[in-house]
Protein backbone atom coordinates (compact mmCIF):
# COMPACT_ATOMS: atom_id res chain seq x y z
CA UNK A 1 0.00 0.00 0.00
CA UNK A 2 0.85 3.52 -0.49
CA UNK A 3 1.31 6.07 2.05
CA UNK A 4 -0.45 8.36 -0.37
CA UNK A 5 -1.46 9.00 -3.52
CA UNK A 6 -0.01 11.63 -5.62
CA UNK A 7 -2.68 13.84 -6.84
CA UNK A 8 -1.92 14.84 -10.50
CA UNK A 9 -3.40 18.04 -10.69
CA UNK A 10 -4.68 19.33 -13.29
CA UNK A 11 -5.40 22.77 -12.27
CA UNK A 12 -2.46 24.17 -11.48
CA UNK A 13 -0.78 22.73 -14.07
CA UNK A 14 -3.28 24.58 -16.68
CA UNK A 15 -3.04 27.70 -15.22
CA UNK A 16 0.77 27.72 -15.21
CA UNK A 17 0.19 26.87 -19.17
CA UNK A 18 -2.30 29.46 -19.31
CA UNK A 19 -0.03 32.23 -17.78
CA UNK A 20 2.33 31.34 -20.08
CA UNK A 21 0.00 31.71 -23.06
CA UNK A 22 -0.94 34.85 -21.33
CA UNK A 23 2.68 36.11 -21.34
CA UNK A 24 3.43 35.45 -25.47
CA UNK A 25 0.49 36.36 -27.23
CA UNK A 26 1.57 40.40 -26.68
CA UNK A 27 4.06 39.60 -28.72
CA UNK A 28 1.99 37.52 -31.21
CA UNK A 29 -0.75 40.63 -31.33
CA UNK A 30 2.02 42.75 -32.20
CA UNK A 31 3.72 41.58 -35.30
CA UNK A 32 0.20 39.85 -36.75
CA UNK A 33 -1.57 42.92 -36.06
CA UNK A 34 -4.39 41.65 -35.04
CA UNK A 35 -5.75 39.27 -32.05
CA UNK A 36 -5.59 35.51 -32.58
CA UNK A 37 -8.89 33.83 -32.62
CA UNK A 38 -9.97 29.93 -32.12
CA UNK A 39 -13.36 28.97 -33.95
CA UNK A 40 -15.11 26.54 -32.36
CA UNK A 41 -18.25 24.83 -34.31
CA UNK A 42 -21.13 22.53 -32.30
CA UNK A 43 -23.18 20.71 -34.18
CA UNK A 44 -26.15 19.89 -32.11
CA UNK A 45 -27.85 20.25 -28.82
CA UNK A 46 -25.77 18.34 -25.90
CA UNK A 47 -25.04 20.11 -23.11
CA UNK A 48 -21.87 18.64 -22.27
CA UNK A 49 -20.38 19.68 -25.31
CA UNK A 50 -22.23 23.39 -25.59
CA UNK A 51 -20.22 23.53 -21.78
CA UNK A 52 -17.24 22.74 -23.01
CA UNK A 53 -16.84 24.65 -26.12
CA UNK A 54 -18.13 27.38 -24.04
CA UNK A 55 -15.11 26.73 -21.61
CA UNK A 56 -12.96 26.85 -24.17
CA UNK A 57 -14.36 30.30 -25.46
CA UNK A 58 -13.72 31.25 -22.11
CA UNK A 59 -10.22 30.29 -21.88
CA UNK A 60 -9.33 32.19 -24.94
CA UNK A 61 -10.58 35.40 -23.23
CA UNK A 62 -8.57 34.76 -20.41
CA UNK A 63 -5.45 34.88 -22.08
CA UNK A 64 -5.93 37.86 -24.76
CA UNK A 65 -7.24 35.58 -27.39
CA UNK A 66 -10.87 35.74 -29.08
CA UNK A 67 -12.77 33.02 -30.15
CA UNK A 68 -15.61 32.52 -32.75
CA UNK A 69 -18.46 30.12 -31.46
CA UNK A 70 -20.40 28.45 -34.55
CA UNK A 71 -23.45 27.13 -33.49
CA UNK A 72 -25.05 24.40 -35.96
CA UNK A 73 -28.25 22.64 -36.09
CA UNK A 74 -28.09 19.02 -35.79
CA UNK A 75 -29.61 18.99 -39.25
CA UNK A 76 -27.22 20.58 -41.51
CA UNK A 77 -26.19 18.72 -44.56
CA UNK A 78 -22.67 17.49 -44.56
CA UNK A 79 -21.88 20.25 -47.31
CA UNK A 80 -22.79 22.85 -45.35
CA UNK A 81 -20.37 21.95 -42.67
CA UNK A 82 -17.61 21.47 -44.98
CA UNK A 83 -18.06 24.82 -46.36
CA UNK A 84 -18.18 26.73 -42.86
CA UNK A 85 -14.58 24.47 -42.18
CA UNK A 86 -13.30 25.96 -45.49
CA UNK A 87 -14.06 29.15 -44.91
CA UNK A 88 -12.87 29.52 -41.62
CA UNK A 89 -9.39 27.63 -43.32
CA UNK A 90 -9.29 30.58 -45.26
CA UNK A 91 -9.61 33.13 -42.91
CA UNK A 92 -6.48 35.15 -41.51
CA UNK A 93 -7.40 35.91 -37.91
CA UNK A 94 -8.69 32.24 -37.43
CA UNK A 95 -4.99 30.16 -36.15
CA UNK A 96 -7.11 27.02 -34.66
CA UNK A 97 -10.42 25.19 -35.59
CA UNK A 98 -12.02 23.13 -33.16
CA UNK A 99 -14.52 20.77 -34.26
CA UNK A 100 -16.34 19.50 -30.64
CA UNK A 101 -17.06 15.82 -31.28
CA UNK A 102 -18.75 13.67 -30.72
CA UNK A 103 -21.13 15.27 -34.06
CA UNK A 104 -24.33 14.02 -35.41
CA UNK A 105 -23.99 10.69 -36.46
CA UNK A 106 -26.16 11.34 -39.72
CA UNK A 107 -22.37 13.59 -40.32
CA UNK A 108 -19.28 12.28 -41.72
CA UNK A 109 -17.21 13.59 -38.93
CA UNK A 110 -14.15 11.58 -40.44
CA UNK A 111 -14.30 13.78 -43.35
CA UNK A 112 -14.80 17.27 -41.35
CA UNK A 113 -12.31 16.80 -39.19
CA UNK A 114 -9.95 15.89 -42.25
CA UNK A 115 -11.07 19.15 -44.27
CA UNK A 116 -9.41 21.16 -41.21
CA UNK A 117 -6.23 22.76 -42.55
CA UNK A 118 -3.37 21.33 -41.43
CA UNK A 119 -1.59 24.22 -39.82
CA UNK A 120 -5.60 25.23 -37.70
CA UNK A 121 -5.86 21.59 -36.57
CA UNK A 122 -4.88 22.57 -32.95
CA UNK A 123 -7.36 19.88 -31.53
CA UNK A 124 -5.06 16.84 -33.79
CA UNK A 125 -7.64 15.35 -35.47
CA UNK A 126 -6.99 15.35 -38.53
CA UNK A 127 -5.49 11.59 -40.29
CA UNK A 128 -2.27 13.93 -41.45
CA UNK A 129 -1.71 15.26 -38.26
CA UNK A 130 -2.75 11.92 -36.50
CA UNK A 131 0.38 10.63 -38.72
CA UNK A 132 2.95 13.22 -38.61
CA UNK A 133 2.45 12.72 -34.48
CA UNK A 134 2.46 9.00 -34.12
CA UNK A 135 5.24 9.07 -36.79
CA UNK A 136 7.02 11.80 -34.17
CA UNK A 137 7.27 14.19 -37.07
CA UNK A 138 6.32 18.10 -36.75
CA UNK A 139 1.94 17.84 -35.06
CA UNK A 140 0.01 19.21 -32.80
CA UNK A 141 -1.40 16.69 -30.49
CA UNK A 142 -4.19 15.68 -29.64
CA UNK A 143 -5.31 17.86 -27.25
CA UNK A 144 -6.61 15.60 -24.40
CA UNK A 145 -3.99 13.15 -25.18
CA UNK A 146 -1.57 15.36 -25.36
CA UNK A 147 -2.65 17.26 -21.74
CA UNK A 148 -2.36 13.99 -20.31
CA UNK A 149 1.21 12.97 -21.42
CA UNK A 150 2.11 16.73 -20.09
CA UNK A 151 0.52 16.03 -16.65
CA UNK A 152 2.56 12.88 -16.53
CA UNK A 153 5.65 14.53 -17.39
CA UNK A 154 4.90 17.34 -14.91
CA UNK A 155 5.12 14.84 -11.66
CA UNK A 156 7.48 13.13 -12.93
CA UNK A 157 5.96 9.59 -13.88
CA UNK A 158 8.12 6.93 -15.20
CA UNK A 159 6.94 5.61 -18.68
CA UNK A 160 9.60 4.15 -19.77
CA UNK A 161 9.11 0.46 -20.00
CA UNK A 162 6.07 0.78 -18.27
CA UNK A 163 2.78 -0.94 -19.33
CA UNK A 164 0.14 1.21 -20.06
CA UNK A 165 -3.68 0.20 -20.74
CA UNK A 166 -5.12 2.80 -22.86
CA UNK A 167 -9.30 1.95 -22.51
CA UNK A 168 -10.96 3.50 -25.64
CA UNK A 169 -9.44 3.79 -28.92
CA UNK A 170 -10.96 6.73 -30.46
CA UNK A 171 -9.67 8.99 -32.68
CA UNK A 172 -9.03 11.93 -30.29
CA UNK A 173 -8.51 10.46 -27.29
CA UNK A 174 -7.63 6.36 -26.78
CA UNK A 175 -5.62 6.00 -30.24
CA UNK A 176 -3.68 9.17 -29.88
CA UNK A 177 -2.99 8.49 -26.46
CA UNK A 178 -1.68 4.82 -27.16
CA UNK A 179 -0.02 5.93 -29.52
CA UNK A 180 1.61 8.94 -27.36
CA UNK A 181 2.36 6.67 -24.73
CA UNK A 182 4.46 4.19 -27.28
CA UNK A 183 6.72 6.82 -28.54
CA UNK A 184 7.59 7.72 -24.66
CA UNK A 185 8.67 3.91 -24.95
CA UNK A 186 5.61 1.98 -22.71
CA UNK A 187 4.45 -0.96 -23.84
CA UNK A 188 0.75 -0.20 -24.84
CA UNK A 189 -2.49 -2.43 -24.63
CA UNK A 190 -5.42 -0.59 -26.06
CA UNK A 191 -8.64 -2.20 -24.78
CA UNK A 192 -12.07 -1.19 -26.31
CA UNK A 193 -15.81 -2.61 -26.22
CA UNK A 194 -14.46 -6.07 -27.71
CA UNK A 195 -11.73 -6.80 -25.81
CA UNK A 196 -12.06 -9.92 -23.48
CA UNK A 197 -10.82 -9.96 -20.14
CA UNK A 198 -10.90 -6.35 -19.42
CA UNK A 199 -10.38 -6.61 -15.33
CA UNK A 200 -7.27 -9.27 -15.90
CA UNK A 201 -5.65 -7.08 -18.65
CA UNK A 202 -6.57 -3.48 -16.49
CA UNK A 203 -4.87 -5.91 -13.34
CA UNK A 204 -1.80 -5.78 -15.09
CA UNK A 205 -0.80 -2.32 -16.01
CA UNK A 206 1.64 -0.27 -14.38
CA UNK A 207 -0.08 3.18 -16.12
CA UNK A 208 -4.20 3.11 -16.87
CA UNK A 209 -6.08 5.33 -18.63
CA UNK A 210 -9.60 5.05 -18.64
CA UNK A 211 -11.01 6.56 -21.80
CA UNK A 212 -14.51 4.69 -22.02
CA UNK A 213 -17.51 7.57 -21.21
CA UNK A 214 -18.86 5.43 -18.71
CA UNK A 215 -19.26 6.22 -14.49
CA UNK A 216 -17.31 4.84 -12.44
CA UNK A 217 -16.83 2.28 -15.57
CA UNK A 218 -13.13 0.92 -14.04
CA UNK A 219 -13.60 -0.85 -10.59
CA UNK A 220 -11.01 -0.17 -8.40
CA UNK A 221 -10.32 -4.00 -7.43
CA UNK A 222 -9.15 -4.14 -10.81
CA UNK A 223 -5.97 -2.09 -10.13
CA UNK A 224 -2.88 -3.14 -8.69
CA UNK A 225 -1.36 -1.27 -5.59
CA UNK A 226 1.08 1.50 -7.51
CA UNK A 227 -0.07 1.50 -10.36
CA UNK A 228 -0.73 5.10 -11.90
CA UNK A 229 -4.72 6.28 -12.94
CA UNK A 230 -5.43 8.76 -15.36
CA UNK A 231 -9.19 9.55 -15.72
CA UNK A 232 -10.25 11.59 -18.72
CA UNK A 233 -14.34 10.84 -18.03
CA UNK A 234 -16.72 13.29 -16.51
CA UNK A 235 -20.32 12.96 -15.97
CA UNK A 236 -23.22 13.96 -13.45
CA UNK A 237 -24.76 11.27 -11.37
CA UNK A 238 -27.45 11.59 -9.22
CA UNK A 239 -27.02 9.69 -6.04
CA UNK A 240 -30.73 10.11 -3.81
CA UNK A 241 -31.24 14.42 -3.77
CA UNK A 242 -27.12 14.63 -4.42
CA UNK A 243 -25.38 15.08 -8.01
CA UNK A 244 -22.22 13.86 -7.76
CA UNK A 245 -19.33 14.32 -10.52
CA UNK A 246 -17.61 11.17 -11.21
CA UNK A 247 -14.89 10.10 -14.04
CA UNK A 248 -14.72 6.78 -15.97
CA UNK A 249 -13.29 5.03 -12.91
CA UNK A 250 -14.32 3.91 -9.29
CA UNK A 251 -12.18 6.23 -6.89
CA UNK A 252 -13.56 4.66 -3.51
CA UNK A 253 -10.69 2.32 -2.52
CA UNK A 254 -7.92 3.70 -4.84
CA UNK A 255 -6.66 6.22 -2.49
CA UNK A 256 -3.50 4.63 -0.61
CA UNK A 257 -3.44 2.30 -3.53
CA UNK A 258 -3.21 3.82 -6.62
CA UNK A 259 0.36 5.49 -6.70
CA UNK A 260 -1.33 8.55 -8.54
CA UNK A 261 -4.53 9.64 -9.37
CA UNK A 262 -6.09 12.35 -11.56
CA UNK A 263 -9.27 14.06 -9.32
CA UNK A 264 -12.63 14.31 -11.30
CA UNK A 265 -13.08 17.51 -11.96
CA UNK A 266 -9.56 18.98 -11.93
CA UNK A 267 -7.11 16.80 -13.41
CA UNK A 268 -7.71 15.84 -17.36
CA UNK A 269 -10.10 18.64 -18.19
CA UNK A 270 -8.04 21.67 -17.72
CA UNK A 271 -5.25 20.47 -19.31
CA UNK A 272 -7.62 19.55 -22.59
CA UNK A 273 -8.13 23.36 -22.63
CA UNK A 274 -4.59 24.73 -21.78
CA UNK A 275 -3.30 22.18 -24.91
CA UNK A 276 -5.67 23.15 -26.97
CA UNK A 277 -4.91 27.41 -26.45
CA UNK A 278 -1.46 26.67 -26.07
CA UNK A 279 -1.07 25.24 -29.59
CA UNK A 280 -3.60 27.82 -30.78
CA UNK A 281 -1.07 30.57 -29.75
CA UNK A 282 2.02 28.42 -31.14
CA UNK A 283 -0.34 28.22 -34.70
CA UNK A 284 -0.19 32.21 -34.19
CA UNK A 285 3.38 32.17 -32.93
CA UNK A 286 4.31 30.57 -36.32
CA UNK A 287 2.22 32.34 -38.38
CA UNK A 288 4.10 35.17 -37.23
CA UNK A 289 7.31 33.70 -37.51
CA UNK A 290 8.26 34.00 -33.78
CA UNK A 291 9.30 30.73 -33.91
CA UNK A 292 10.37 28.72 -36.80
CA UNK A 293 8.05 25.67 -36.28
CA UNK A 294 6.17 24.42 -33.94
CA UNK A 295 7.48 21.58 -31.14
CA UNK A 296 6.85 17.90 -31.56
CA UNK A 297 3.78 16.80 -29.61
CA UNK A 298 5.70 14.01 -27.75
P1 LIG B 1 -16.03 7.65 -27.43
O1 LIG B 1 -15.71 8.22 -28.75
O2 LIG B 1 -17.44 7.32 -27.08
O3 LIG B 1 -15.14 6.33 -27.23
C1 LIG B 1 -15.32 5.49 -26.12
C2 LIG B 1 -14.39 4.31 -26.23
O4 LIG B 1 -14.66 3.45 -25.13
C3 LIG B 1 -14.58 3.50 -27.52
O5 LIG B 1 -13.33 3.20 -28.09
C4 LIG B 1 -15.30 2.24 -27.03
O6 LIG B 1 -14.94 1.07 -27.74
C5 LIG B 1 -14.79 2.12 -25.61
N1 LIG B 1 -15.73 1.36 -24.82
C6 LIG B 1 -17.08 1.55 -24.72
N2 LIG B 1 -17.63 0.59 -23.94
C7 LIG B 1 -16.61 -0.21 -23.53
C8 LIG B 1 -16.53 -1.36 -22.73
N3 LIG B 1 -17.63 -1.91 -22.20
N4 LIG B 1 -15.33 -1.92 -22.53
C9 LIG B 1 -14.22 -1.39 -23.07
N5 LIG B 1 -14.22 -0.29 -23.85
C10 LIG B 1 -15.41 0.29 -24.08
O7 LIG B 1 -15.52 8.58 -26.26
P2 LIG B 1 -14.30 9.64 -26.21
O8 LIG B 1 -14.69 10.85 -26.94
O9 LIG B 1 -13.04 8.95 -26.53
O10 LIG B 1 -14.35 9.98 -24.65
C11 LIG B 1 -14.10 9.02 -23.65
C12 LIG B 1 -14.33 9.65 -22.29
O11 LIG B 1 -13.43 10.73 -22.12
C13 LIG B 1 -15.72 10.25 -22.08
O12 LIG B 1 -16.05 10.11 -20.71
C14 LIG B 1 -15.55 11.69 -22.42
O13 LIG B 1 -16.49 12.54 -21.77
C15 LIG B 1 -14.17 11.93 -21.88
N6 LIG B 1 -13.47 13.04 -22.50
C16 LIG B 1 -12.91 13.93 -21.69
C17 LIG B 1 -12.23 14.99 -22.20
C18 LIG B 1 -11.62 15.96 -21.27
O14 LIG B 1 -11.15 16.98 -21.67
N7 LIG B 1 -11.62 15.63 -19.98
C19 LIG B 1 -12.08 15.16 -23.57
C20 LIG B 1 -12.64 14.20 -24.42
C21 LIG B 1 -13.34 13.14 -23.87
P3 LIG B 1 -15.33 0.83 -29.29
O15 LIG B 1 -14.34 1.63 -30.08
O16 LIG B 1 -15.18 -0.62 -29.49
O17 LIG B 1 -16.73 1.34 -29.48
Amino acid sequence: MFAKTIELNGKVLSDTIMSDVTSRIEAVVAKLGIVPKLATILVGEDPASATYVKMKGNACKRVGMESVAIKLSPLIENQELFDIIQELNNRNDIFGILLQHPIPSSLDERRAFDLISIDKDVDGVTAHGFGNMAMQSEAFGSATPLGIMKLLKHYGIPIEGKHAVVIGRSAILGKPMSLMLLNANATVTTCHSRTVNLPELVSQADIVVAAVGRPEFVKSDWIKPGTVVVDAGYHKVEVGNEVLQVGDVETRGLEGKASALTPVPGGVGPMTIATLILQTLESAERKASILGTISPSH
